[in-house]
């Protein structure tokens, strides 16, 4: 695993394959208007950094990307794949080829109480977290054994594929520009997010926390609100 690759859940990940991203790109495509470039970081650059975000001067932030390799189950796939505006992404395809017997397992199950809109989680108690991890097991385990007797009989696997659960792993790339990413990670690194598509959030996040400082400083400070 390089350095940019990132541990998410059990078995998942977020790799920084690439990207093209700094706080200067910012403060230069703001200051085009003007006619002028810098070409380093100045303190007055930080207060433009700021004042773009606080003000929804978002276009700047635009010119930069990140790419991700991004392993995940399906549900946290289907989450993610929702954010269109300045995404693009490309899967693995069940189609083409076999999928592995790959599948979540949560450590972190919970119960939900409160009622529509306004749900808090709670931990359930070790009996039930153990008894509910094993179904989700075996689930899966029986599920896979399913798909792999519909490939045998000579199934398609776009069709065999219907058998398996939404905890299977499954891979894609990710780009993004850094504003896009701010929006995805003011949405989904969000207490109100489901746990496990916030835990590839943070991870995103800390990409850009450390590409673009001073931007992710200005996002935090400015109640993670996108520009
Ligand atoms: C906590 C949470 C719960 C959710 N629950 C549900 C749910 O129950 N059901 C469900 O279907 N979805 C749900 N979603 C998904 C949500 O509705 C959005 O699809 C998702 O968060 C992507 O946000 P977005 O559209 O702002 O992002 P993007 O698609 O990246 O769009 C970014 C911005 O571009 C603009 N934009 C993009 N496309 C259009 C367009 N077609 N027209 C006008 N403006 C556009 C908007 O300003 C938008 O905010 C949930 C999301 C969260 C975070």
């Amino acid at each position: 695993m390089p350095e940019t690759t990132i541990d998410v859940l059990d078995k998942g990940f977020i790799a920084l394959d690439g990207a093209l991203a700094s706080d200067l790109a910012v403060v230069n495509g703001a200051r085009v208007s003007f006619n002028q470039e810098s070409d380093e970081l100045s303190e007055r650059d930080e207060g433009l950094i700021r004042f773009l975000i606080r003000e929804r001067h978002g276009s700047p932030f635009e010119h930069g990307y990140f790419r991700f390799l991004v392993k995940a189950p399906l549900f946290v796939v289907r989450e993610h794949h929702r954010h269109r505006a300045g995404h693009s992404y490309n899967e693995w395809s069940g189609r083409y080829s076999k999928m592995e017997a790959e599948f979540y397992v949560p450590d972190n199950v919970r119960t939900q109480v409160g009622k529509p809109g306004s749900y808090a989680f709670e931990p359930v108690d070790d009996a039930i977290r153990e008894a509910t991890r094993q179904e989700i097991e075996e689930n899966a385990a029986r599920a896979f054994e399913t798909y792999e007797r519909l490939l045998e009989q000579g199934v398609a696997k776009e069709v065999a594929r219907t058998v398996l659960p939404l905890s299977t792993y499954t891979k894609y790339y990710w780009s993004c520009n850094p504003r896009s990413l701010m929006h995805f990670c003011g949405l989904r690194n969000h207490e109100s997010a489901q746990f496990e598509i916030r835990q590839y959030a943070a991870a995103a996040e800390s990409f850009l926390e450390r590409l673009m400082p001073i931007t992710h400083a200005a996002f935090v400070g400015n109640e993670r609100r996108a520009p």
